[in-house]
């Protein structure tokens, strides 16, 4: 028998939950996703989750009490030192502890953690950052989210929200976002919103019926882009447009060595790539220019369950 230490990572997202088991290479050993559990159902346990890890290492052939620590990554408000999540309407939790429920259910130590931190610290030991030691990661879903990594370490800022880059304005009095707030980058760029945008252009050229339209998602509108559609183009492109902008902002900010771009948006990022870099360069300084480097993230889904997993190493030693 060896000495090797194992580990779980958990992701939960708005409509899914995905785990994964992983060596201490990062290597990904078992992994397994829950999709039963709706968005408006609320019925979200801890015991499902616990239930989840279990099954994960059921199939790694590890006992669940021999792993080491559990990693969570949730979307917030969270308080990572507190272990709890405040509020995530779609989970109907409120102050929930999720980290002190996880661990007493599961007899093993646990670190709750913001999605995109721990998505920025997985690219960042074992994805697109693997070689560097300053990253942002700005991850394009249904929303936008992200999180950086200064010096080798996750910087959470004061509210555990540092990375927040969907957020950022991108258009003054711009469309009206999630949020509350008016053209963040969010409203434009994320999977929902691209989507929403095309449907409403589409609509006005008159040559599709609302059926057709409305049958449309984000991947759709993608490949037409790919096949050439002028229209699409040009929504393609202003998101790329809003994209760079918010990228300049982030550069001028941190100067980091690398900025990752993940979620299922970032399938299309090789469509957009030259409009990005373009869009950046223009409103970042000239220094900054030379050896800028933008890249897709390269962990797909694990990217949040490893970082999560690995903090809660980095922790328990
Ligand atoms: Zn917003």
């Amino acid at each position: 028998l060896d000495n090797t230490s194992y580990y779980a990572g958990v992701d939960i997202g708005g409509t899914k939950i995905a785990s994964i088991v992983c060596n201490e290479q990062g290597q990904v050993l078992a992994h397994l996703r829950d999709d039963t559990h709706s968005p408006v159902s609320g019925d979200l346990s801890i015991k499902r989750i616990a239930d989840l890890i279990r099954a994960t290492a059921a199939r790694a052939n590890i006992p669940p009490d021999s792993l080491s620590a559990v990693g969570v990554s949730a979307p917030g408000p969270l308080n990572v030192a507190s272990g709890t999540i405040i509020h995530v309407p779609v989970l109907k939790w409120t102050n929930m502890p999720v980290r002190d429920l996880l661990a007493a259910e599961l007899g093993v130590p646990v670190l709750l953690e913001n999605d995109g931190t721990a998505a920025a610290y997985g690219e960042y030991l074992f994805g697109a950052g693997k070689d560097v030691n300053n990253l942002a990661f700005i991850c394009m879903g249904t929303g936008i989210g992200g999180g950086i990594v200064i010096n080798g370490t996750v910087y959470r800022g004061r509210h555990d929200h540092a990375g927040e880059f969907g957020h950022i304005c991108v258009e003054k009095n711009g469309r009206l976002c999630a949020c509350g707030n008016k053209g963040c980058l969010e409203a434009y760029a994320s999977g929902t919103n691209i989507t929403k945008i095309a449907r409403e252009v589409f609509a006005q050229t008159g040559l599709y019926t609302e059926d057709a339209i409305n049958a449309m998602d984000c991947m759709a509108f993608e490949k037409l882009a790919r096949a050439g559609d002028p229209l699409a183009l040009s929504i393609w492109n202003e998101v790329g447009q809003k994209l760079g902008l918010a990228i300049s902002i982030v550069v001028q900010s941190l100067d980091p060595d690398i900025v990752v771009i993940g979620g299922g948006v970032s399938r299309a990022l090789d469509l957009i790539y030259d409009t990005v870099v373009q869009s950046t360069k223009n409103n970042i300084f000239a220094i900054l220019h030379s050896d800028l480097k933008i890249a897709a993230a390269q962990l797909g889904d694990h990217a949040g369950a490893l970082g999560a997993a690995f903090l809660a190493r980095g922790e328990r030693t």
